[in-house]
């Protein structure tokens, strides 16, 4: 039994995310986490969200609530849709979490003492009327490059150009609008990445199985220009971890807090540590200590393309600068984008389908099912009605939910509601066993490899198998003759429909479990012997037909969906 550690990038709070966020990380951590849970192996899979920042205050302001509770609030919805889509985490955790404030301080200490902080005084925007430092991205003001009166203090969307915020023209608060801006000195905490370059080159280096697309930009990274830049690691905020070594105030840091993209990573760990404090787990340390267990675990992050330099750089920089044995990455699977219809997912403009919407439309299995066998693997991808009606339609309701429910009304109608008995399999029987173990063999080394793309053909294959076997024998035809050859071919492919639920579960699990109870069926383990697993379910074994496992989808409806969420989400 193998040991897999799995997490998924953890979410922002600010609101609800859209597919295109779903399918980039949380999606595909979780098919990995089932399939390896399935195979019998050892998982830990965590999700957490990702609450500090100014984006957090601004929304919560926004809300009209005070941001610890906004978070708590966010935190518990974003859960529930979690769970509506049936992520399996072993816990869903909190970067706010107690846990996460005392490990971050921790991990700030330990660099200090390494050498690897230093104090560093630069001039930043402050804003009297807001009574805060603002983030470059928070101040507006004309671009002087294009003239585009909304550009931003890190960039102008409008030309591009990457800026500073003293290059604005009439610069202004982009949280109140005031321009009652000045300029003023304060000290940040800086962690001296440089200082580290070559060791994360060393570390990279080893990482020959990784996909170009990763290491390409961990090395753009490391070497381009003048290399890998120190980078700041706390800010002027309120809402946030508090700046201290260890358990000691640190001196000159008071009523600073930690950037965010220095705390959100380590709450990956204390996720863990809020597992076992939830009483979902025991020990922690085996999972993340190589000192204390975790030597053996094989440890998976799932993310899109942009968080890859966080990664592989900023994180590992974290814990290598340590000196603590911590666990580190072993397979880092990245994401290219999902785009919609035409253009892209927006969560300010509402263009697109969110989460809550998607599951108000139709079961997780739907969205699932098209959103892993069209995942943005090595190049972007697109989500159009139009596909997606054709995946639901074509692979789900006419492939296996066609099977499914020819056999089992076909079965109730000759022989009643239980496995039939008697006949013989012959040389169709025997080469359908040859075609779905090669399938099947081939569907679990594109899941091990997370070829997630060509898993879900590899799957839709193995369905399909079943309907040509069904076409071919014809047990209809048959049972007019032979009614005993008949039995031993209902009997057969009664047996594939357990299989395709246990096949199928990374992908669907929703429809395995309707596929479990309609077939009253515990015995779900893997199809290692594939002629053993069509015989689990023997002679005289009860069952019901079930529901119809998927609805078509309709023009009408498509047509409808397709106006709904053009743009103006509320
Ligand atoms: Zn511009």
């Amino acid at each position: 039994m193998a040991r897999h550690l799995i997490t998924s990038a953890i979410p922002y709070i600010n609101g609800i995310k859209h597919l295109g966020n779903l399918v980039g990380s949380q999606l595909p951590a979780d098919l990995f986490a089932r399939y390896q849970r399935a195979r019998g192996h050892e998982v830990l899979f965590l999700c957490a969200t990702d609450e500090h920042g100014t984006p957090a205050e601004i929304a919560a302001q926004k809300a009209g609530k005070p941001v610890a509770e906004y978070c708590a609030e966010m935190h518990e919805v974003q859960a529930g849709i979690a769970r509506g889509f049936g992520l399996s985490f072993d816990h869903f955790g909190r970067s706010s979490s107690p846990q996460n404030e005392k490990l971050t301080q921790h991990f700030a200490g330990r660099l200090y003492e390494a050498g690897l902080i230093e104090e560093v005084t630069e001039k930043q925007v402050y804003s009297r009327a807001d009574k805060r430092f603002l983030p470059d991205r928070y101040i507006e003001g004309t671009c002087p490059n294009c003239g585009y009166e909304k550009a931003r203090g890190d960039q102008c969307e409008n030309c591009t150009k990457q800026l500073d915020p003293t290059d604005l023209i009439n610069p202004r608060s982009a949280i109140s609008g005031s321009t009652d801006l000045e300029v003023r000195e304060t000290t940040h905490l800086f962690l001296k990445q440089s200082k580290m370059r070559d060791r994360l080159r060393a570390w990279i280096d080893t990482k020959t199985d990784w996909p170009v697309l990763t290491t390409s930009i961990a090395r753009k990274w490391l070497d381009d220009g003048d290399g890998l830049q120190d980078r700041g690691i706390t800010r002027d905020l309120d809402w946030g971890i508090p700046v201290k070594r260890g358990d000691e105030d640190w001196p000159g840091m008071e009523g600073k807090v930690f950037y965010v993209w220095f705390d959100a990573p380590i709450e990956y760990i204390a996720c863990a540590m809020e597992w076992v404090d939830a009483g979902k787990g025991e020990n922690w340390e085996r999972w993340w200590r190589t000192d204390k267990g975790a030597d053996d675990v094989t440890y998976t992050q799932f993310m899109g393309k942009d968080n890859v330099p966080f990664h592989t750089l900023s994180f590992p920089a974290t814990i290598l600068g340590s000196g603590e044995p911590w666990k580190l990455v072993d397979y880092i699977k990245s994401f290219n984008y999902l785009n919609y219809d035409g253009g892209q997912f927006s969560t300010s403009q509402g263009r697109g389908v969110f989460m809550d919407q998607a599951l108000d439309l139709l079961p997780a299995d739907y969205w699932r099912w098209w959103l892993l066998s069209h995942v943005p693997e090595t190049s972007d991808s697109e989500f159009t009605w139009e596909s997606f009606q054709s995946g639901v339609n074509k692979d789900l309701a006419d492939v296996l939910g066609n099977f499914v429910s020819r056999v089992t009304k076909f079965c109730r109608s000759k022989f009643g509601e239980e496995v039939p008995a008697g006949g013989m399999p012959g040389a169709r029987e025997a080469a359908l066993i040859e075609d779905l173990t090669a399938r099947i063999r081939a569907y679990e080394a594109h899941m091990e490899g997370m070829e997630i793309r060509r898993a879900a053909a590899a799957l839709r294959a193995i369905w399909v198998l079943g309907n040509e076997y069904l076409q071919e024998a014809a047990p209809w035809a048959t049972f007019k003759e032979d009614e005993a050859q008949a039995a031993m071919q209902i009997r057969l492919a009664l047996n594939l429909i357990r299989l395709y639920g246990v096949l199928s579960q990374p992908f669907v699990p929703d429809t395995t479990e309707t596929i479990r109870e309609a077939l009253r069926c515990e015995d779900m383990h893997w199809p290692d012997d594939v002629a053993a697993s069509l015989e689990v379910l023997g002679p005289g074994h009860g069952f019901s037909v079930p529901e119809n496992l998927f609805s078509k989808i309709t023009d009408e409806q498509r047509e409808d969906w397709q106006a709904r969420f053009s743009g103006t989400r509320g």
